[in-house]
């Protein structure tokens, strides 16, 4: 029998970020979504902890940040159950599950967590690594000419004596006014096509960024989405992510291997969504005295329950899919069929157990006296940035049927 259960040293990490999203993130959930663009203060005082308990080598809460960490102590438990090892990915992917359960917009505000620092765990040098290892990390691919295709980059970076001049405009860059770092993604050569872009690391005080405005949103309120203007933007020449050479033959394929590290962690998002939305639906069906039985058939039951039973599947399988993406990231297998997988599972799911949750609860779950309805608006998200559901199913078509990018689109 396999057995799902978590290894000891991960419980306890996931364990310590619910603990934060019970205790923190909830009693704050509501009047960050009301206060749009507001600062979260109450993050500082938990960044504080993250960053105590990263130097005292424990794992570190929210956990956008995936990467390369070695879990040669991971226990032998963990060994047996999970496969050969647990690294950074899972951590980060449970702990950012944990934590949007608590609230999602906050866990994306979470300092010296963004979705940059998975980027640049994913293919910084060492030397990088400990550059960048504790910066806060957004990360800028969108422009306003395109989204889903992100070989379409036109910001351009031209390497002059020791410096990289970037020049171009970012659009909807997720804790983008916050940050202390992000990774900009340009092209070096734009005749050259997608082989050309490379991510580059832009520090905040970086001559030429700036910050053009906010948007306002329908969720993740407490997350700031901002435009970034990249003007003549001077960067040091060691600041590109990778290899600065240009290979034809590769693609972007070194880019692009930042979201086999990213896309789970947002799988993983939707996956905590979900199991909070299940949870409070539980709580007001059995209220309204409809039982929820794992013994009888789900057409046998109250039909608010067969529901809940559908959607409980589908959140155990969108959950075990951002696993398993996650565990082979971290035992390096290529991962890019199941990243897409679980960020397509889980990204649907979130979106359909949140609003049916609204659905079945009535007006309890559409008024503002639960958080069902600021769930349902949150989830969205999770189904449409670091790839959309319909982008997802294509790369798993394309992987599945041996298909390029030109052959299939
Ligand atoms: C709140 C928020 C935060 C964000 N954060 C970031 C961030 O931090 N960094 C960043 O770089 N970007 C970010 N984005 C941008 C996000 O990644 C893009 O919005 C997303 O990739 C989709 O691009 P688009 O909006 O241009 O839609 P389009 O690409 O124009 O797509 C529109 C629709 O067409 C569908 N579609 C497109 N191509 C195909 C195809 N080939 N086959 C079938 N259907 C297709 C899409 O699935 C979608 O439904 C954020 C966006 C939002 C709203």
């Amino acid at each position: 029998m396999i057995n799902l259960e978590l290894p000891k040293k991960l419980r306890a990490s996931a364990n310590q970020a619910h603990q934060v999203a019970t205790e923190i993130f909830r009693p704050i959930s509501r009047k960050y979504d009301l206060a749009e663009h507001e600062y979260p203060v109450e993050l500082d005082t938990m960044a504080a902890m993250v960053e105590g308990l990263a130097d005292s080598g424990t794992q570190k809460i929210g956990g956008a940040a995936g990467g390369r960490e070695d879990d040669s102590e991971s226990d032998a438990h963990a060994t047996e159950l999970l496969g050969n090892s647990n690294g950074g990915n899972m951590s980060a992917l449970l702990n950012a599950l944990e934590t949007s359960w608590g609230d999602v917009g906050l866990m994306l505000s979470i300092p010296y967590q963004g979705l940059g620092n998975a980027a640049i765990a994913a293919v910084a040098t060492d030397e990088q690594l400990k550059r960048f290892g504790k910066v806060w990390a957004s990360m800028a691919i969108t422009e306003p000419s395109f989204g889903s295709d992100s070989a379409a980059v036109t910001t351009t970076a031209v390497l002059d004596g020791d410096e990289w001049v970037l020049n171009g405009e970012k659009i909807f860059v997720t804790a983008g006014q916050r940050s202390t770092h992000i990774v900009v993604w340009a092209s070096v050569d734009r005749s050259l096509g997608r082989a050309a872009i490379k991510s580059f690391v832009v520090p905040r005080d970086a001559p030429g960024l700036s910050v053009a405005r906010l948007e306002h949103k329908l969720g993740i309120k407490a997350s700031d989405t901002a435009v970034l203007l990249l003007q003549d933007c001077r960067i040091p020449k060691d600041n590109i992510l990778g290899s600065p050479e240009v290979n034809v033959e590769k693609g972007f394929a070194g880019v692009m291997q930042t979201f086999d590290n990213t896309r789970p962690l947002v799988a993983a998002m939707a996956v905590g969504v979900a199991r909070a939305a299940l949870e409070e639906l539980r709580a007001i069906l059995t209220d309204a005295g409809v039982e929820i039985s794992y013994d009888i058939p789900p057409n046998n039951q109250h039909a608010a329950a067969a529901e809940f039973l559908r959607m409980e599947a589908d959140y155990e399988a969108a959950y075990l899919l951002s696993l398993r993406a996650a565990w082979m990231a971290d035992n390096k297998k290529p991962n890019s069929l199941e990243a897409s997988m679980s960020k397509a599972k889980a990204g649907r799911t979130g979106t359909d157990v949140s609003l049916k949750a609204v659905e079945l609860a009535g007006a309890i779950g559409y008024s503002q006296r639960t958080l069902l309805e600021k769930w349902g608006r949150d989830s969205k998200i999770l189904d449409i940035f670091e790839g959309t559901q319909q982008i997802q199913q294509l790369i798993v078509a394309r992987r599945i049927l041996g298909k390029t990018s030109a052959e299939l689109k």
